[in-house]
Formats: structure tokens, sequence, C-alpha cells
């Protein structure tokens, strides 16, 4: 069969094929802890299942409009609003997709022409670099650094916007680091945006997901802002929802118009009885969330403390999603080498920094959405088979 051209230029998320690779070990009896999947542990909570078999029961088995149902936008509106104090939406600029990721896809093909140049954080999240590539676009790589608690500097922004920049990515709290922006970097940015008129991608997927009294601020509650970014957020991570499919846009309502033909194109719509089970999950009691954040800030705690007790590695206490991202340069191992090490002698599986980008390298990635006694059990294998390599 032929192959179109651009499907070279397709990325992936290699958690998936460490996931797959990992289950392959598990079938031939070895016992292995899982790591390197982004998903939360827990179950989704029971309100939010109760509400999608009511609307299964009610009818909520057809086709919906492609922008999503409107009660479901204007819950998703009204949340967005009550959690970004300053900025303002109707549901004409929402549109609800199967997951968060769409809106990727839907905003960079909407907005990134042949040629034009989009900065996205690196490491991150490996799919922004994917889809820039698939459409043509320059993939631009904003280094995060350790020492800055992976945030970038913003001198680095700076010099590598140019006049064919169209997009900026920028995702707080973030995968595959934990790394946050503050307030003044997400100001800096939007003077950036507007002096140099070009569109931010603000991914906030895991805003709920944030420990020590953080709080997150979004692009979108400055004023001038809101014009020109589109908010990508969904139910997955919050809600333990991975596998329901189900996330949103805010945008202009011209671009969510957009954005709604592509999915007309793609998909028709988002699932309806999904979706009314997101609403409750908005609107709903949220002591679930809360408990689960409460849990994830102990596991976060035992991950950090036990890897900087291990010889080579050194660990950022991040402040928010559930992932970390130790520094291994000091094993002498290179990321990947570390990655296949650890799945292969501890039976602990992990990612490499580098399956995030190149500035990924001397780092690999755990997402610690597992229970406190895997990851305790994690960390004594770590700690024992890191023993056995030769002093760097
Ligand atoms: N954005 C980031 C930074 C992520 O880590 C993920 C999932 O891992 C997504 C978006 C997409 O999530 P979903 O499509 O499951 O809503």
């Amino acid at each position: 069969m032929h192959i179109a051209n651009r499907m070279s230029r397709l990325g992936t998320e290699t958690a998936f094929e460490v996931l797959a690779k990992a289950r392959a070990l598990e079938a031939q009896g070895k016992n292995i802890i899982h790591l390197e999947i982004g998903e939360p542990d827990f179950d989704t909570p029971k309100n939010i299942i109760e509400a999608a078999k009511n609307a299964l029961d009610k009818g909520f088995t057809h086709y919906g409009p492609s922008a999503g149902l409107l009660d479901v936008r204007e819950a998703i509106a009204k949340t967005v609003m009550a959690e970004r104090p300053g900025f303002t939406c109707t549901a004409d600029e929402v549109v609800v997709t199967p997951g968060g990721k769409p809106i990727m896809f839907f905003l960079i093909l909407s907005t990134v022409d042949e040629g034009d140049e989009v900065i996205y954080p690196n490491p991150g999240f490996p799919i922004y670099e994917s889809m820039i590539n698939f459409v043509g676009g320059k993939a631009v790589p904003l280094q995060l650094k350790e020492e800055k608690d992976f945030r970038f500097d913003i001198n680095d922004l700076k010099k590598l916007i140019t006049k064919k920049t169209r997009l900026l990515i920028i995702n707080s709290p973030q995968n595959p680091t934990g790394g946050i922006l503050t307030k003044e970097d997400i100001e800096e940015i939007a003077k950036l945006a507007i002096e140099h008129d070009f569109i931010v991608l603000s991914d906030e997927i895991y805003s709920k997901i944030v420990y020590d009294d953080f709080k997150p601020y979004s692009i979108l509650q400055i004023p001038g802002m809101k014009e020109r970014t589109v908010l990508l957020d969904g139910f997955s991570k919050t809600f333990a929802m991975t596998g329901w499919r189900l996330g949103f846009g805010v945008m202009p309502a011209e671009m969510a118009k957009l954005v709604s033909k592509l999915q007309t194109n793609a998909t028709s719509c988002t699932s309806s009885f999904t979706q009314e089970a997101g609403k409750e999950a908005l609107l709903g009691d949220q002591s679930a969330v809360d408990a689960m954040v409460k849990e994830f800030k102990i596991r976060r705690d035992a991950i950090v403390d036990g890897l900087n007790k291990i010889p080579g590695f050194h660990c950022l206490k991040p402040k928010g999603s559930f992932y970390v991202m130790p520094n291994i340069s000091g094993t002498g191992m290179t990321s990947q080498k570390m990655a296949d090490f650890l799945l292969n002698e501890a039976g602990v599986a992990c990612l490499s920094g580098t399956a995030f980008g190149k500035y990924g390298e001397g780092f690999i990635r755990f997402s610690y959405a597992n229970s406190l006694e895997n990851i305790k059990e994690a960390l004594r294998r770590i700690e024992e088979a890191v023993k056995k390599l030769p002093k760097a």
C-alpha cells in the first residue's frame, strides 16, 4: 500500500510502546512496576459513573452537535471562568472533544501553514512536536531548564521568536517535569505574544493537580490574551477519566467554528453520554478530586525523597502533575540506557527523558500514579539495581 510522505513526519508517545514492552515481560512471568504511563490509578468517581449510566438510560446515545452539547459547553464555560478570575467566555467559545489531544491537532491544523514556526516546550509532551512536523510546520524547541525548576529562560524565548512564529505552546503544570510557570513568566509571555502577534496554546490539563498551595495562573486572565489564546483542558487527569476520552478547548468563537468543522470531518462529535458524565464531573461533588490530589502529594514526597537517596540521581520536587523527572547524569548512563536498564534489571518501567525531546537527555521520567506501596518497592529495586552499576 502506498504511504503518504507526511506519515514519515508523524511522531508518537513512547509511553504506549514502553507499556507494551513491560506487558510482554509480564507475560514471561516478570514482575513489573508501572511508572511509565500518565494516568491516574484511581477509579473514576462514582457520581460520574452514575451520571453516565443515567444518560444512557435517558437516551443520550445519538449524534450531538460537533462543538458539543450546549448545556455541557455552558457547564465548561462556567467552570473555566470560576477557576480563572477575570476571564469571561460563553458556550460559543467552547469545543468538546474526545480527550484533550484533538485540541492540539485541530488547532495546529487550523493555524499553522507550511514553514510557519511553532515554539514548544522541550522536554515536553511529544505530540506537540509530532503534530507540528506532521502539518509541515517548523518545530522550534524551547529548553526547560532544571536550574530554573524546569521553567524556561524568557531570554531564550525572545531569541527564538521570528517573523514566522505563528504559535507558542505552553504547558503548566507540565508533563514530563511537573514544573510550573509563575505569574511573572506568564505575564512576560503575554507581552511577547501581543508584541509579536502570535497565538498561544495553553495546555492546562494538570491545572487541578497542584501542591503546596500553588495557585495556577492562566494566560487567559491577562487582558488582551483571550483573542489570541486557545485553552486545552479535559477530564482525563483531574477526574481519572482517561479511557472515557473527554476534553475541551476554549478559544475565540471564530476559531471554535473551525475546530468544530474539523471535528465534523474527523469524528462528527464527542460521545453524548460521556459528555453528560463530564457535566456531572464539573458541577458535582469535587471531594474525590481533592482526595486524589492529597494522595498524589504523599506519593510525590515519597518518590522525590527516595530518588534523591540513590547515588547519581537528583530529583526536584515538582509543584504539579503526577510526574517527576530526575537527573540521572551522575550515573554516567544515557537516559535511554537507564530506562532500559531499570525495566530489565529492576522490573521498573519508566520513560527516557529523550522520549520528550532532545533536551530530555540526562533525565528519566516516572509517573507516580501508582500505589505508595508500589512506589516504595520500585525505589528499593532501583537502588539495588543502581548499586550493581560500575562507578561513574
Ligand atoms: N496534554 C498533556 C500535557 C498531557 O500529558 C496529556 C496526556 O497525557 C494530554 C494533553 C492529553 O490528554 P487526553 O487526550 O487524555 O485528555
